[in-house]
């Protein structure tokens, strides 16, 4: 029975969809306006691995993930300039173009780190009228008010009916205390209250027309909407990274009740962030690493290239709920993790059956799946798998037996744990790599040869050449090393 950690209930239910075998999933999507980071790795990868799992235990998924384009203001605040509107003006683009490159750029490491596209991926700025009604509700609801043209959230109203801070488990009287006073904000009744269209300057690009005027949707009014339209009033799963816990998240439970009058989320799940060598990324302390500056190599905090699926296998070995480090030691040693286990399951490929079974399969796939269950404790999967790989060289040493009816279980539980459930792809270049290694080793087990039949000179002319090549050999005891200069 799967269970998973509920951040509204703060503990570990039992995952009952309120319409089984269907289960709706909204995942807020990235504001599309720079290149995508680990943090957006992290929570792309957190929600495909249950997305796929949910699949594997045969549910039909309807996973939704929305791009934001538009009203995700500067700090995500309530005033200020759009992220998008800024790069349009800086870049001298038409934000569509902005918005259009960061999306193309963020579906093509998606597919780099092996995340299956999500089932409907709405654009916020394709749903201005849908916000707009769903602000009207909120306003019909007693839950809103109208200033020069903005609508507010009434978080105080609301509040006496309902509980905001439910999710954070903040309090309204903690966050007056913690409310930075921002321009603009004379027109809120109160600066917790947030809002839900706001009135466009006139240097503002993006702006629609509305019975307020010309203005943009608020940031959280969009999941609100999106999600509802496309997975009901009530869904079961909302994922996002706990940096949008609060207030984004709150914010969405406000308005959902108060449009709806109930709440459309049964269960609400963060992943943790990840931190760059100990700190907290961001732009300011130049450590904010962007996903296609890893894969290629090219920032000063990067030791070498690391590929997609040394980062989606870092990035698991973590528990989702964990923070995570990111240093060039953590992902290194993730990387030989990974070599060690699909060498493992190639290994497993060439075993050949014996009469009897010394290890019991069955046991170890049961194993498998309790940690998944466990609210997709990854990293004891990993371990488990781990566990095994060790019983298979075993038996390709001989010390240990597997029937064929066994080998054929353990192949099948490799795949499906590996590629089906974390979404391991075997790299085209990893093939490539392990081809070019076998071929050097090839060519030093003929220099071997030579130099046990005393031709000195054959061996020494393939040193020299392999030398040439950037390849450095040392004779060592019965064989040989060799490694790339
Ligand atoms: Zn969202």
């Amino acid at each position: 029975m799967l269970k998973i950690y509920n951040s509204l209930s703060r503990r570990k239910e039992e995952f009952q969809p309120l319409d089984p075998p269907h289960v709706g999933m909204y995942v807020c999507g990235p504001t599309v306006y720079g290149d995508a980071h680990l943090g957006h790795a992290r929570a792309a990868i957190t929600f495909d691995v249950l997305f796929r799992y949910l699949q594997h235990l045969g549910y039909k998924v309807r996973y939704v993930r929305n791009i934001t384009d538009v009203g995700h203001l500067e700090n995500d605040a309530d005033s200020g300039e759009d992220k998008i509107g800024k790069r349009a003006r800086l870049e001298q683009l038409e934000p569509m173009e902005v918005v259009q490159r960061y999306t193309n750029s963020y579906h093509h490491n998606m597919e780099q780190l092996n995340t299956l596209p999500p089932s409907i991926e709405p654009h916020a700025s394709g749903h201005i009228i849908e916000q707009q009604i769903f602000t009207e509700k909120i306003l019909e609801n007693g839950y809103a008010y109208e200033v020069n043209g903005s609508v507010y959230f009434d978080v105080e109203k609301y509040n006496r009916d309902h509980h905001y801070g439910k999710l954070s488990g903040r309090r309204l009287e903690d966050l007056l205390a913690n409310t930075r006073e921002l321009e603009g904000q004379e027109e809120k009744h109160h600066p917790y209250d947030f809002a839900l269209w706001k009135k466009a300057s006139p240097s503002h690009i993006m702006k629609w027309p509305s019975k307020w005027g010309e203005g943009y949707p608020g940031w959280h009014i969009e999941c609100s909407t999106m999600s509802t339209k496309y997975l009901g009033e009530q869904f079961d799963i909302h994922g996002g990274g706990m940096d949008l816990l609060f207030p984004h998240h709150e914010c969405e439970i406000a308005q959902s009740t108060a449009a709806l009058g109930k709440e459309s989320v049964k269960y609400w799940m963060h992943n943790n962030l990840i931190t760059i060598n100990g700190q907290k990324m961001g732009k300011s302390l130049g450590n904010a690493i962007s996903l296609n500056e890893i894969f290629s190599g090219d920032h000063p905090l990067l030791e070498k290239a690391y590929s997609p699926m040394a980062i989606r296998f870092f990035i698991l070995q973590a528990h989702y709920r964990s923070t995570l480090d990111f240093s060039n030691r953590a992902v290194q040693a993730a990387e030989k993790g990974l070599e060690r286990l699909l060498d493992g399951m190639a290994t497993l490929e060439r075993i050949r059956s014996g009469d009897t079974s010394t290890y019991d399969v069955e046991a170890l796939e049961k194993r498998c799946y309790e940690a998944m269950d466990d609210d997709l404790n990854t990293p004891v999967l990993i371990a488990h798998l781990f566990e095994g790989i060790k019983h298979i060289h075993l038996a390709a040493a001989g010390k240990e037996s597997l029937t064929a009816g066994d080998l054929d279980k353990l192949k099948k539980l490799y795949h499906t744990f590996v590629h089906e459930i974390l979404g391991i792809r075997q790299e085209e270049k990893t093939a490539k790599n392990d081809l070019t290694d076998r071929l050097i080793e090839l060519i030093l087990n003929i220099r071997l040869e030579a130099k046990k039949k005393k031709d000195f000179d054959t061996a020494d002319r393939i040193r020299d050449m392999l030398g040439e090549l950037g390849i450095t050999v040392k004779d060592v005891p019965g064989g040989f090393e060799w490694e790339w200069k």
